[in-house]
């Protein structure tokens, strides 16, 4: 079991889904973890249903906001050791069919609000000269996705946010890593309509459909002290899923 005792550790977008089993998964392991939403309600009554420490209002879109949070986060707990930027949304369109406004919240939220995260988080780390951070990337980002040219961009635009971070921190102790992960049950991917739910298990050669759980035991190992050589990866969570 890995052990993340004395770690201290803050997750966007943690109130449900993907984010929350991370949470859950940290917890598990001894973590003291952060969460964050969008809904400072929702935030709270998720952190003491999953254990967590503290549960915060954030819109990752906006840059002033996660930095300060994130140093507060840093200044109570005395340190930062693990970041996982994880909110993130998805609205599919066909390409003659794509409105600015999407263009502008995908990319914000998506590539922006990761980056926010990612810069807040390395200041944060950077003096103690260790830390670990994933990104959520997608398996769309890789193969691209008819309908979701803006998120599959966004996406695409994630993974890298990670390969360049980790070129840039290694020196500094701080690793950064991408899950990649394929069609996993939440809410973001309720909408899938039931052939596309079996069309897409049947493409992927471990017959099912991700479950949350899967991607957030990989960001728990990511983040442990067991994948302490690896950094710059895009970590596929997918069944073997190739679109
Ligand atoms: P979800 O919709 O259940 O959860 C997304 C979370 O992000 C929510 O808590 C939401 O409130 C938060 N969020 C959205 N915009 C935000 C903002 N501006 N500021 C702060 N928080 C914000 O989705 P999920 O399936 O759990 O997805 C989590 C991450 O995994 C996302 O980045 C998503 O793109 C990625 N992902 C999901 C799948 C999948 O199949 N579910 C596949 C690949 C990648």
């Amino acid at each position: 079991m890995t052990d993340l005792s004395g770690r201290v550790a803050l997750v966007t977008g943690g109130t449900r889904g993907i984010g929350l089993a991370t949470v859950r998964a940290l917890v598990e392991a001894g973590a003291t973890v952060v969460l964050t939403g969008r809904d400072e309600a929702r935030a709270k009554e998720a952190a003491s249903a999953a254990g967590a420490a503290a549960g915060l209002a954030l819109d990752v879109t906006d840059a002033k906001a996660v930095s300060s949070l994130v140093r507060g986060v840093a200044k109570e707990h005395g340190k930062l050791d693990v970041v996982v930027a994880n909110a993130g949304i998805m609205e599919d369109a066909l390409l003659g069919m794509i409105r600015e406004e999407l263009v502008d919240t995908t990319l914000s939220t998506n590539v922006a609000g990761t980056l926010h995260t990612v810069q807040a988080a390395a200041r944060a780390m950077m003096r103690k000269k260790t830390g670990a951070i994933v990104v959520l990337a997608s398996i769309v980002g890789e193969y691209g996705s008819a309908g979701q040219t803006v998120y599959a961009a966004s996406k695409a635009a994630v993974a890298n946010i990670a390969k360049s971070a980790a070129k840039e921190l290694g020196r500094s102790g701080i690793r950064v890593n991408a899950v990649a992960p394929g069609v996993i049950e939440t809410d973001l991917t309720a909408g899938l309509s039931e052939d596309a739910k079996a069309e897409n298990t049947g493409k992927t050669p471990l017959g099912r459909l991700g479950r949350a759980e899967d991607v957030a035991n990989a960001i728990r190992f990511l983040v442990s002290d067991e994948a302490s050589f690896i950094t710059g990866q895009v970590l596929g969570v997918d069944g073997g899923l190739v679109l």
